[in-house]
């Protein structure tokens, strides 16, 4: 990806570092250990945390949030352990995560995961077949009333962010 440096903004790092979770972001001397002990870098070297917190600290900010690559962390907390700088990369994460939802982007992945929840009280609709033999075991039915679910996506916000036209990510490549 060309770096554009008109299309940098400055303020993104501390507007980062201000999100609950991105506190450490400036840290980081960009040493790679981080990239190097990742699950999902190894599975696919098109995500690199490493890069992440660089185009965070360039200015990149719409393509680091509108990027399909910070749903891709796993949340194994290799990287938070190794980093001999103490950048939290998985809280840097979240906090990019929820600044992402913020601006109307929501991976279609976990769209898609919150649907299910909100349909089923569940991440899987619960079929009859298995209703049915739970009640053969004497154990309660597990579908029923998602009121509950409902209020909760309420409260917290998340019906009007699921209900919110999504915006259409832009790919992202090395910085
Ligand atoms: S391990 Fe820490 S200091 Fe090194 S590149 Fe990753 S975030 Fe930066
Ligand atoms: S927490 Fe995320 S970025 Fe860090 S090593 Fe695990 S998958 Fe990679």
């Amino acid at each position: 990806m060309d770096v554009v440096i008109t299309d940098l903004n400055p303020r993104f790092k501390h507007e980062v570092a201000k999100e609950e979770g991105g506190e450490h972001i400036k840290y980081c001397f960009q040493c790679g250990t981080c990239t190097s002990g990742c699950p999902v870098s190894e599975i696919d070297s098109k995500y690199n945390p490493r890069r992440i917190i660089r185009m965070v600290i360039l200015g990149m900010r719409e393509q680091v949030l509108r990027s399909d690559f910070i749903w891709l962390c796993s949340t194994c907390y290799t990287c938070y352990e190794r980093c001999p700088q103490d950048v939290r990369i998985t809280e840097v994460m979240n906090a990019l995560k929820n600044m992402a939802v913020r601006e109307g982007y929501i991976h279609p992945a976990f769209r898609a995961q919150a649907e299910l929840i909100g349909s089923h009280g569940r991440l899987y609709e619960v079929d009859e077949f298995t209703e049915e033999k739970r009640e053969e075991l004497g154990l309660a039915r597990l579908s029923g009333d998602i009121a509950e679910v409902a209020e909760i996506f309420k409260v917290t916000g998340l019906a009007d962010l699921l209900s919110a036209e999504s915006q259409e990510p832009v790919s992202t490549a090395s910085a």
